[in-house]
């Protein structure tokens, strides 16, 4: 089995720092397309308050933020523990600071790391929630249960987004048309899971089995975010989540792969294939073009990360109708497979208004699975869930 969720949300996965090219995004900040690689969000100023964000700051760093407040280490610690144990974000319920301290950091911090704005739930239990960040920026995550024959959740997976928007302008994508606005902090992608942990306990009567980062954005471009968010999630003290029930889906950044195979990254990678050779890929996915990024260099980096952590890899393939749904397309794809252990999963593409892709039959995509099979590559059929709420892969764009 394996530690991928039952359904699969996203469009989340494309990149750019390695070289990739800017894309058709209308990207915020004033630069269409910039690759927003490791943009500063560790201890950021709120826009409009000046206060210090404290959930972009981990353990180690808030102990030196309260130092550099005049106060001893082991309050960055109580600190941690209102936030993320506890999920207090209000300093005057933080009981064991001195008053003094809890006033001073009303003062100068926050420690909200958004609001929810919307909520809704799917027909099959699906809940997509939009929030919004101290800057006014918006992204969604998503809750998916996995209900068996007698009506309980065998797993509940939470999709969390990464980055507000995406620079990777992946032509088949809800939130690649957005554009990048800004990569989401630490605490934030934390607190997607925490918010949407309550959820799951109210609603389904269990906690959060599974993360999957295949929201908004691009995980690797967030990278740093993003790792850090993984040791808050697994931290005992916390949430304490499995780390092989967490699955980081990027578009395929090959120097960031590399990365996380030298910084001993132990949950499950994904990478958004898409397509089985150059050309295909680079017609959907224009980080492709760049040669740092592209199929090749993508083989290369997954063979280092093969080769120093002994893991395997998942490759997700949406299908779309002509594209890259032909029998031909599924050998090729049993090639690439060949490169490192791998597993398959194959996603039904959810039309997008204003995308020119269309889902594959299912006369198609039956012969599509049976040629992987013939082939011996692992393969599963993902059914995008949540479709009616716009929660389903590729459709996360903020429409609340
Ligand atoms: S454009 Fe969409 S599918 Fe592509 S990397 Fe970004 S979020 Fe993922």
């Amino acid at each position: 089995m394996t530690d991928q969720p039952s359904t699969d949300i996203t469009g989340a996965d494309l990149p750019s720092g390695d070289g990739a090219p800017s894309a058709n995004t209308p990207a915020a900040n004033g630069s269409p397309g910039t690759a927003p690689e490791d943009t500063p969000d560790d201890a950021g100023r709120t826009d409009d308050r000046d206060r210090v964000r404290l959930k972009a700051l981990g353990r180690e760093e808030l102990e030196t933020f309260v130092e550099d407040l005049g106060q001893p280490s082991y309050r960055g610690r109580q600190l941690y523990n209102w936030m993320y144990a506890k999920g207090v974000t209000d300093f005057a319920e933080m009981s064991s600071l001195p008053q003094s301290f809890r006033d001073e950091l009303s003062d100068v911090a926050t420690a909200t790391s958004f609001e929810v704005v919307t909520q809704s739930q799917s027909a099959d239990g699906t809940v997509k929630a939009l929030f919004e960040l101290p800057s006014g920026e918006q992204a969604e995550m998503v809750l998916i249960p996995d209900i068996d024959e007698r009506g309980e959740a065998q797993r509940l997976t939470v999709c969390v987004s990464s980055q507000v928007g995406c620079a990777m302008g992946c032509t088949f994508c809800a939130t690649g048309m957005l554009g990048f606005r800004e990569n989401i902090p630490a605490g934030a992608i934390y607190d997607q899971v925490w918010h949407m942990n309550e959820v799951a306990q109210e609603r389904f009567g269990q906690p959060v089995t599974n993360v999957v980062y295949m929201g908004m954005g691009e995980p690797l471009l967030n990278y740093d975010g993003v790792l850090k968010s993984i040791d808050l999630l697994t931290d005992e003290d916390t949430l304490n989540l499995s780390i092989h029930r967490i699955t980081v889906s990027t578009v395929g950044l090959a120097r960031r792969i590399r990365d996380l195979a030298d910084d001993g990254f132990r949950s499950h990678l994904a990478v958004s294939l898409h397509a089985p050779d150059n050309e295909t890929r680079s017609d959907i996915m224009p980080i492709n073009e760049a040669e740092k990024t592209s199929l090749p260099a993508l083989k290369e980096a997954l063979q280092y990360y093969h080769d120093e952590t002994g893991r395997p890899v998942t490759y997700e393939y949406c299908l779309f109708h002509g594209v890259n749904d032909s029998v031909a397309d599924a050998k090729r794809l049993a090639t690439v497979t060949r490169w490192i252990p791998s597993k398959v999963n194959i996603i039904m593409y959810n039309p997008v208004d204003g995308l020119n892709y269309e889902r594959t039959p299912e006369d198609k995509l039956d012969a599509f699975v049976q040629a992987l099979v013939e082939e011996g590559v692992t393969v599963t059929v993902r059914r995008s869930r949540g479709q009616d709420i716009d929660a389903a892969c590729g459709q996360l764009a903020n429409k609340g």
